[in-house]
């Protein structure tokens, strides 16, 4: 009988499996159906595809390739040349690692990758996610990956009400219980495109999707609520770190935020996101390229309209020749009062290079907007 509300029905791994026969999407590292995926193609792409996006990279991937075809000429190949390769990626802590678990993979295991979830996350650079990626999609071992387009998911078909990041764990025994033995990586790959392509944040294409009827957000017609976030407390004090990045010839690293939202479209100093749990201890993953960071002591505060931030400062001294990283541009130390820069981010050069924090009353000049409030 036909239950139009889905209430009730647990979904079903094989409707999701013969959506993705049909609908997977074609990515550079995938194997393609009846072959064997290769574990150094699925393991480097699982870590290039941590924080960015399928379509940035597709050509760091390709270039990899070429340059370094299994885990035995990545592990033998020079140190400059891995981080030249990965160079624009960001994160650059992770290009280290990524050399040095094809090192270990090579020295502890012969140069094949452990076929466990327990023994890949003992390799440098590996966590939960990545081990349980590799070992289903690698080694067809039923394990339950979760990344955030399974978290969107998951939470939706099951109305997982506890809001994230505590509701992980109920997220991921719902995809263990569903993972089908004969077909681990399949689904855990399967729920992956459904997120991305059909199960997406915003306005969700329900009525495409292999799993509508048992969809318990879908039929209370509460997909985009899910999944729940904690609403952030107002005047909750917000932490990060800033990277004063100062080049031989003087200039300093500088990037635009994004248009909309606090302080848009201003100028900043890289900094990691500002967050009330931001552990500072692992700052250096949040680095813009790879330096010698040295932690000032001291902290930066500022106070905005709706939260306190306060913001560690990191600064390096990088080679004249340096590029910028993506999206981020060098400004010479003499230009820096044109630049758009908000009181924090003066207060931040100041603390680093000794550049006056009030900004210049120029003429032009962009004014701080209306939600930074005076420094406290
Ligand atoms: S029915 Fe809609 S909300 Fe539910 S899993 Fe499918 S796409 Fe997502």
């Amino acid at each position: 009988m036909v239950n139009p509300s889905g209430a009730g029905l647990k979904p079903d791994p094989a409707d999701l499996l013969c959506w993705y026969d049909r609908h997977r999407r074609r990515l550079p590292w995938r194997a393609l159906p009846g072959e064997t995926p290769d574990p150094y193609r699925v393991w480097l792409s699982e870590i290039m595809l941590q924080q960015t996006t399928v379509a940035a990279v597709a050509p760091y991937f390709a270039r990899f390739l070429e340059r370094f075809p299994g885990v035995e000429a990545l592990a033998e190949a020079p140190s400059e040349a891995v981080m030249g390769a990965w160079a624009g990626l960001g994160y650059y802590s992770r290009a280290r690692n990524l050399h040095a678990c094809a090192k270990a993979v090579v020295e502890r295991h012969g140069g094949r990758f452990p076929a466990s979830e327990e023994a890949l996350r003992a390799l440098p650079g590996i966590g939960d996610y990545t081990a349980a990626a590799v070992a289903a999609i690698a080694f067809q071992i039923p394990a339950a990956p979760v990344d955030g387009n399974i978290e969107r998911v998951m939470s939706r078909v099951f109305t997982v009400e506890e809001a994230l990041p505590k509701a992980k764990p109920v997220i991921k025994g719902h995809v263990a219980g569903l993972v089908p033995p004969d077909r681990p990586g399949d689904f855990a790959q399967a729920l992956m495109d459904l997120g991305a392509t059909i199960c997406t944040p915003k306005r969700p294409a329900c009525a495409l999707c292999p799993w509508m009827t048992p969809c318990r957000a879908r039929a209370e017609g509460l997909q985009e609520t899910f999944p729940r976030k904690a609403p952030k407390r107002e005047g909750e004090l917000r932490r990060g770190a800033a990277f004063v990045a100062l080049r031989n010839d003087g200039a300093v690293l500088l990037r635009t935020r994004e248009p909309k939202g606090l302080l848009g479209g201003m100028a900043e100093v890289p900094t990691s996101a500002w967050e009330a749990d931001y552990d500072v201890g692992k700052a250096v993953l949040d680095a813009p390229l790879d330096a010698r960071w040295q932690r000032l002591p001291g902290h930066v505060r500022h106070v905005f309209t709706h939260f306190p931030l306060e913001l560690t400062v990191y600064f390096a001294r990088v080679p004249a020749a340096t590029p910028p990283p993506e999206g981020m541009r060098w400004t010479p130390r003499a230009g820096l009062a044109d630049e758009p820069l908000p009181n924090a981010m003066r207060k931040v050069l100041s603390h680093a290079l000794d550049v006056p924090a009030a900004a210049p009353a120029r003429k032009g000049r962009k004014a701080a907007p209306p939600d930074e409030a005076e420094p406290a």
